[in-house]
């Protein structure tokens, strides 16, 4: 039987909003972006992908979940030579989406869940959830639909470099919308590589991202032929799945109250 909450957050009125206030659901902001993902794909992948993903999660969890309206673009001046790339820089992003956060945590619910779609948004919603956690009463956490499924993904993946616009995003697009990926224009390119450095550094020793143009033609990082509707359904499930874990686990998760361990008064009036 379906449940009879809603999952979409901006689909209830205001009346029905102090309900689902009442249940505290785990609120989540999806974040992607709009941004060159080979000749192969739209520019919306991080966005589909991701909102998607939530969506599934949130339809599944009975009430326990809400989604937000998701944040379309991100950090990507790295890939402006490429047309149709948006960018927004990073201090907008942190700002809008912490406007965002900072909303949801004024009506009251306790549990934010920033789910994003794009690697360069990773350190930026780090900082969202953090300063969210630190200046309302709300708890936020932050984590990359990507990491909930890499390890069901490495089982079945025929690719050595899981990056963008590759077998894993190509896959999870051919599941969810296989008339808009051009199969016949899949290829693969690799980045400049040393021993500590590579000019998409994301996981290796050093953090350097450099513009994308300098180093490939095609704008993938990894190799999307091997992709299929298969490989995106278990990524899809998994992601899925595990999202609804962990929003399950953070709905439970307790909102101690702070104590104040200063024995003489603290100057609580400066502000940060
Ligand atoms: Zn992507």
């Amino acid at each position: 039987m379906d449940s009879p909450f809603e999952y979409r957050y901006n689909r209830l009125t205001w009346a029905e909003m102090n309900d689902a206030i009442a249940r505290q659901p785990v609120v989540i902001l999806p974040t992607g972006s709009t941004e060159q993902h080979g000749r192969h794909l739209p520019i919306d992948v991080d966005l589909l992908l991701c909102e998607s993903i939530c969506l599934e999660a949130a339809r599944r969890a009975d009430g326990g979940v809400l989604v937000l309206p998701p944040i379309p673009y991100g950090l990507n001046y790295h890939h402006i030579d490429f047309p149709g790339t948006i960018h927004i820089e990073p201090e907008v992003f942190i700002a809008f989406c912490l406007n965002v956060t900072k909303s949801v945590a004024y009506h009251g619910f306790e549990k934010i869940l920033v789910v994003n779609g794009h690697g360069s948004n990773v350190p930026l919603i780090d900082i969202i959830a953090r300063r969210t956690t630190l200046e309302t009463p709300s708890l936020c956490a932050a984590c990359h639909y990507f990491s909930l499924a890499i390890e069901a993904f490495n089982e079945i993946k025929e690719s050595a470099v899981v990056a963008h616009a590759d077998e894993f995003e190509t896959s999870l697009y051919l599941y969810l919308a296989p008339e808009r990926v051009q199969m016949d224009k899949a290829g693969a390119d690799d980045d400049v590589m040393g021993a500590y450095l590579s000019s998409d550094s994301t996981t290796s020793y050093v953090r350097f991202n450099d513009f994308w143009s300098r180093w490939t033609d095609l704008g993938v990082h990894g190799d999307a032929r091997p992709a299929t509707a298969e490989k995106g359904k278990i990524i899809f499930e998994t992601a899925v799945t595990r999202l609804g874990e962990l929003c399950a686990e953070w709905r439970e998760w307790p909102l101690a109250e702070r104590r104040d361990f200063h024995e003489r008064p603290a100057n609580t009036q400066i502000r940060w």
